[in-house]
């Protein structure tokens, strides 16, 4: 992989490779762009296949953060760490600990977090040898209500985008996926009185959690969840299931969820909604409200003023939508130049000096 030509191409400041012998610890970590702050991004543990593959994927996970904490209107730049073993044989207090007293030779131009296979528990070793981590248990704690939380926002954005009227009241929704995120949406839908919510799963204990708790909610399989006659999709499960095959089935008129690279081809698919009149709430904006969340660390936790940053995604959605609509782009298009004028202009405003 030609790592530099890269780096160059997509505006990287800094990889870094980290080995420690003793525990067996691989990694990467990468920091995009600090322009708006430091960089924040949680620790990916993944049996990789090629150190080509973790390389790329650190990248292009950092590249993400950077227009997530962008659009989120937070002071943080994107990065990311990636570590290359096997979950089930890695972990120990030990390998944490490494990984912790690397984070800390970035003297704060980097900040880690829980992701896929590490967890609060893991973070909390981490925290042992660096001051650079967030989403620990004593302070923010689990993402997931605020994830869903930010989405419940997004969602009223929408309806008010395409109905000129914001309520959830008498509307209908299709949930794909009802894990951390999607279960708690659905209970902020049915508080607000949506009028009929269908939910789908794959996971056995997670349906009849689903039906005990909401009894009112109907379950469908999976693959009948695209072409339910309903006001909002929102996808919560998986990434790329708005694809060549599901957009032709859809009868919503909205797609906003919690899940995380939701349009498999994002110019294709973007463009597809677009031609079908079906508003797409991009993905890094919606579910931006896990990040607000343990940004708040960073400021001296208090969970009202965390709320009351993730209901602003209801703002910053709409000002993406008249982007979309007055450069004639699709949403996800729009989010990214929402995010990358941030960007430019905040690195402007900061450009003489001020002493604090
Ligand atoms: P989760 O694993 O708790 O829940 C996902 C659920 O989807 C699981 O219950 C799983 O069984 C179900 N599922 C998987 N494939 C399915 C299919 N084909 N049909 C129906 N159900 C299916 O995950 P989560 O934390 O709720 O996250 C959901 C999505 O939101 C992911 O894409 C994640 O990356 C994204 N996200 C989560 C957070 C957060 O705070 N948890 C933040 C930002 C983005």
């Amino acid at each position: 992989m030609k790592k530099f030509e890269y780096m160059e191409k997509h505006g990287y400041e800094q990889l870094v490779f980290f080995h420690d012998k003793t525990t067996g610890l691989k990694g990467i970590t990468c920091i995009h762009d600090t322009s708006l702050g430091p960089a924040l991004g949680g620790t990916r543990l993944w049996n990789y296949d090629t150190e080509d593959e973790a390389t790329l994927d650190v990248l292009r996970l950092a590249r993400g953060m950077t227009y997530k904490a962008a659009a989120a209107g937070l002071n943080l730049g994107g990065g990311k760490t990636v570590l290359i073993g096997d979950p089930e044989k890695v972990k120990s207090e030990a390998y944490f600990r490494g990984l912790g007293r690397y984070v800390q030779t970035l003297n704060g131009r980097y900040i880690t977090a829980e992701d896929v296979n590490t967890s609060t528990k893991d973070m909390d070793f981490v925290n042992m040898e660096t001051d650079y981590v967030v989403g620990l248990k004593h302070k923010s704690g689990n993402p997931s209500p605020f994830t869903a939380l930010g989405a419940f926002h997004g969602i009223r954005a929408s309806l008010k985008e395409v109905y000129g009227d914001d309520t959830i009241e008498g509307k209908t929704f299709a949930v794909q996926g009802a894990g951390q995120t999607g279960d708690f949406l659905i209970g902020y839908l049915l508080e607000a009185k949506a009028k009929k919510i269908y939910f789908t799963e794959i996971n056995e204990k997670h349906i009849a959690k689903i039906k005990e708790k909401y009894p009112e909610v109907e379950f469908v399989e999976p693959d009948d969840i695209y072409g339910l006659d309903v006001d909002v999709y929102a996808p919560c499960a998986l990434g790329a299931t708005m694809n060549d095959k599901t957009i032709p089935q859809l009868k919503c008129k909205i797609v906003a969820g919690t899940a995380n690279n939701v349009l498999d081809d994002e110019e294709k698919h973007g463009n597809m909604l677009k031609e079908r009149g079906i508003l797409y709430s991009p993905d890094f904006v919606i579910n931006a409200g896990g990040l607000i969340n343990v940004y708040h660390e960073l400021q001296g936790y208090n969970r009202q003023n965390s709320e009351n940053d993730i209901a602003k995604i209801y703002d910053r959605l709409m000002d993406i939508y008249k982007i979309a609509k007055e450069s004639d782009t699709h949403t996800q298009n729009a989010a990214k130049l929402f995010a990358k004028d941030r960007i430019k202009t905040i690195s402007t405003v900061r450009a003489n000096f001020v002493k604090r």
